[in-house]
């Protein structure tokens, strides 16, 4: 039996995509290869790389000047490449939760950072909004969605210098005024497809701004820039399972029907925490994800973490447990979550909370 999919990354995939790339795996079209053993300079799978860009572009709107990379690394990775090409004396960060932590302290191994502002102080429940980004920085990093304490920023924000962020937990929730944005990077395996690629939204006009001379060949942005993302093998096989979710993105509705989905699913589940006696959430309710919902037991019912996820278990829910870092649950619902799943959850959480009053 299929399970209901809550896990915070890899996420779920939709039953198409699944369907698609075990067919192509086993072979892709009448090829007579797997998409495993094709050529990445063959045409098949050139047609493929263009192909992904071309939805990509399609669905987030990208304006022209801007190009899409797709390489390996994971987001991880850009938390370095962003400040080997672009930091050059100083940068601002904002601190909203342990991805941001990791932006922020490979940055200082380049140069100075400013972080603006910080919500550890309450443990990352909250989006600080209170600062002035200075003009003297060389860009400005944000993370769009805390995957781990479950707080999103759902604007795009003004800034005076390059705006940097990273979108690897709610990327394709909703549409986005890519214009607004110098880079934008995200490990697929949140809402966009299987691990092992990462894809880079850049505005071509920051490779002029590199003045770094020593930067490694495979860390240096242009260098995929030119070459379309192909310098060196890429992760082939991800690459086509990320071209079936934006073929299945696009069947069902493009971005609006993604925001629609991701707040009803957030609303339903939401409702059912705040209406409960037994669950409190822990993110300020202003701040709240759509894609990560964090959840814990009450005072006094904190013994029963245990129970409920075992009836979790037995209604075919995985992945609730949540972050140590936060502890209680976290219900990650990514795009291709159908909101029945989400139902089931909430009539699971009812039917604990009466199994214990
Ligand atoms: C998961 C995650 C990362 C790390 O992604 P990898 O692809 O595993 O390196 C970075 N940032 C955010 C917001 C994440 O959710």
């Amino acid at each position: 039996m299929r399970k209901h999919i809550f896990n915070a990354g890899p996420c779920i995939l939709p039953d198409v995509v699944r369907e698609n790339t075990a067919k192509a795996i086993i072979e892709l079209g009448t090829s007579g290869q797997s998409i495993m053993e094709v050529s990445h300079r063959g045409k098949d799978f050139e047609a493929i790389m263009k192909e992904t860009t071309e939805l990509f572009k399609e669905i987030l709107e990208i304006p022209e000047g801007y190009s899409v990379l797709f390489l390996g690394g994971g987001a991880s990775l850009q938390f370095a490449m962003v400040p080997f090409n672009f930091l050059n004396t100083k940068a601002a960060y904002l601190n909203t939760g342990t991805w941001a932590s990791g932006a922020i302290k490979e940055a200082r191994l380049f140069g100075e950072v400013n972080v603006l502002a910080s919500s550890e102080d309450k443990n990352f429940c909250y989006y600080p909004k209170n600062y002035v980004i200075p003009k003297d920085v060389d860009y400005f990093h944000i993370t769009t969605n805390n995957t781990i304490f479950g707080t999103e920023l759902l604007k795009d924000l003004d800034s005076p210098v390059p705006l940097i962020a990273d979108m690897s937990s709610d990327i394709l929730s909703r549409p986005v005024d890519v214009s607004k944005y110098d880079l934008i990077y995200g490990g697929a395996q949140k809402n966009m497809g299987p691990a092992g690629v990462t894809v880079i939204i850049i505005k071509n006009e920051m490779l002029e701004r590199v003045t770094r001379t020593n930067i490694p060949t495979m860390l240096k942005y242009r260098v995929h820039v030119e070459n379309d993302s192909m310098k060196n093998t890429p992760p082939c096989t991800a690459i086509f399972t990320v071209r079936e979710v934006l073929k299945w993105v696009i069947s069902v509705g493009g971005l609006k029907e993604m925001d629609r989905r991701a707040q009803a699913k957030a609303d339903l589940l939401y409702n059912a925490i705040d209406a409960s006696k037994v669950f409190v959430g822990t993110a300020v309710k202003e701040d709240r994800s759509r894609m990560n919902i964090c959840f814990v037991m009450k005072e006094g019912y904190q013994d029963k973490e245990a129970d409920f996820l075992a009836l979790a278990s037995s209604k075919g829910i995985v992945g609730i447990k949540g972050h140590r870092s936060v502890g209680g649950f976290r219900a990650s619902c990514y795009n291709a979550l159908d909101i029945s799943s989400v139902q089931v959850l909430v009539d699971t959480m009812k039917e604990f909370e009466k199994s214990i009053s």
